[in-house]
């Protein structure tokens, strides 16, 4: 024997006993289970004393609730098991209540608790040494993070929003299961990312779809509404939401958010737009007439001697002339939004067409001084019709949200393969919040200045559809109270 174990004190084991962390030590002697040594801590957890529990059987010590009799992980059927089996027997967590002498109450407690059995030279249980640890504090986290996972379950789910997690490194896919109901499949079916884009059309595919994506991964943030068709045929809609989470290199590792079926609002918004379809189909047929009207009347009366008529004419045209594009400009949108904007390509010179589009605004609107830069002489392919709408959509705007007399420019110029447009008003300008906001369908700035301006908000709408089509680029700089500049590029 070492020299050194010679100094440790006799009852060396008693003490280390004594101070290790939850220990107990109890007798074989099924079934009393008298409890022959304690930790200190044990005694410290249990909040009771050495005097109190030791030589007790165990359960006169700790009483077992009849409630757990049953249950095989209660402390009586356990400690018959180590006997039984020979085998140590852990219980990763059970409960018993321990009396807390400041509240003067029994209170929850969870433990973790491990019984080996301890053998005499003749291998047979003599002991069963009981450790336990308090986990309370653990199992109480695990109860509240469950609790909020299902509280978040359950308001997702009262919304009929599906959460969905995308893993951008291994490509690991995870989604609530109301994400099934709305592809349009049985309870139960799991869906992918590959079953998903097989219920989308290749054109929303590329031009929506990985569009997002390509802006999400810059931004940060994943929007997009898109039309996904039933394994049944009948066509819905969903809008995708979510934000995209980078390392510290800025790179993306993750992708979640939800997905909400929009079928019910778009349905309606269809049934809106038909309604717009019609209404504007129907005011067209008597416009039209009446414009002949007018237009055989003036030629009728030219050569009246009554100023009054001649100019009582014009502004009658004049005012027809403002509804009609009125009336097309709602027929644009409903087909636009219906998908059925049908672009005409054709070659053409887009000085000309500026120089045209001046002429026919011009006509109508006397009060400001329209300049025009054009730049080298150049042939574009593109919707005449419709670029011309964008130029006096920019143009009217101009008139419209400026001075008496102020003078507008504009402008043509050929730069790195595109064909540069650009409107410039001194007009009232518009706020920076207001500016990203300019090209939604009906927007129009809240302001006391344009109050009795007329207007619906779809103009610059249109023009950016009409742009967005031709895979140009459209835009506005400007400054409150000093004017604004409106720009449009095309690729060449
Ligand atoms: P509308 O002029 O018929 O309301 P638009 O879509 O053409 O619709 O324009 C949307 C809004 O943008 C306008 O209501 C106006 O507030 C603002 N806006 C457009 N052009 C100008 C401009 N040149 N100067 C100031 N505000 C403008």
């Amino acid at each position: 024997m070492s020299p050194d174990l010679n100094i440790l004190p006799e009852n060396i084991f008693q003490i280390l006993f004594e101070k290790s962390p939850g220990s107990l030590l109890i007798k074989a002697d099924t079934p009393r289970f008298t409890i022959l040594a304690v930790s200190d801590s044990y005694l410290q957890i249990t909040a009771t004393t050495r005097e109190a529990v030791l030589g007790k059987g165990f359960f006169e010590a700790f009483p077992e609730e009849e409630s757990h009799a049953t249950d095989e992980r209660a402390a009586r059927n356990v400690f018959t098991r180590v006997i039984e089996t020979g085998e140590k027997v852990d219980i990763p967590t059970y409960r018993y209540d321990v009396y807390n002498p400041a509240t003067n109450m029994r209170e929850p407690h969870f433990w973790s608790c491990s019984n080996v059995p301890v053998t005499n030279s003749d291998n047979k249980i003599v002991y069963i040494l009981n450790t336990v640890a308090d986990i309370s504090g653990e199992v109480k986290a695990k109860e509240t993070a469950i609790e909020s996972e299902n509280r978040l379950r359950l308001a997702t789910e009262a919304t009929g929003l599906a959460t969905w997690d995308l893993n951008l490194v291994n490509h690991n896919f995870m989604c609530s299961a109301r994400m099934a109901e709305i592809f349009g499949h049985p309870p139960g079916t799991i869906v992918t990312v590959d079953s998903m884009r097989g219920q989308i059309t290749p054109d929303d595919m590329e031009n929506i779809i990985r569009r997002s994506f390509r802006e999400a991964i810059i931004t940060g943030e994943y929007l997009y509404e898109v039309k996904i068709l039933w394994p049944d045929g009948s066509q819905h809609w969903i809008k995708t939401q979510g934000i995209v989470l980078f390392n510290q290199n800025k790179q993306p590792l993750r992708m979640l958010g939800t997905i909400l079926d929009i079928t019910e609002n778009k349905r309606d918004e269809i049934r809106k737009n038909d309604f717009i379809a019609m209404a504007s189909h129907e005011l067209k047929t008597p416009l039209t007439s009446l414009k002949a009207y007018i237009q055989v009347l003036t030629k009728k009366t030219i050569q009246s001697d009554d100023p009054f008529i001649n100019n009582a004419l014009v502004k009658a045209g004049n005012q027809v002339n403002k509804m009609s594009d009125l009336i097309y400009s709602f027929l644009d949108l409903s087909r636009l939004e219906s998908g059925k904007l049908q672009l005409k390509m054709q070659p053409f010179d887009i000085n000309q067409l500026i120089t045209d589009t001046i002429a026919e605004t011009m006509m109508i609107n006397y009060n400001h001084h329209v300049d025009f830069i054009p730049g080298s002489a150049i042939t574009i392919t593109a919707d005449r019709e419709k670029i011309g709408q964008v130029i006096g959509n920019f143009l009217g705007n101009a008139i419209k949200y400026s001075p008496k007399d102020s003078t507008i420019t504009i402008s043509s110029r050929v730069s790195d393969n595109e064909l540069q447009v650009a409107v410039v008003d001194e007009g009232i300008g518009i706020k920076r919040k207001d500016q990203e906001k300019l090209f939604q369908r009906f927007y129009r700035v809240e302001n006391e200045k344009i109050k009795n301006i007329s207007g619906f908000g779809i103009g610059l709408y249109l023009a950016s559809e009409i742009i967005q089509r031709h895979k140009g680029r459209i835009w506005v700089e400007s400054e409150e109270d000093k004017g604004s500049t409106f720009y449009f590029s095309l690729p060449l």
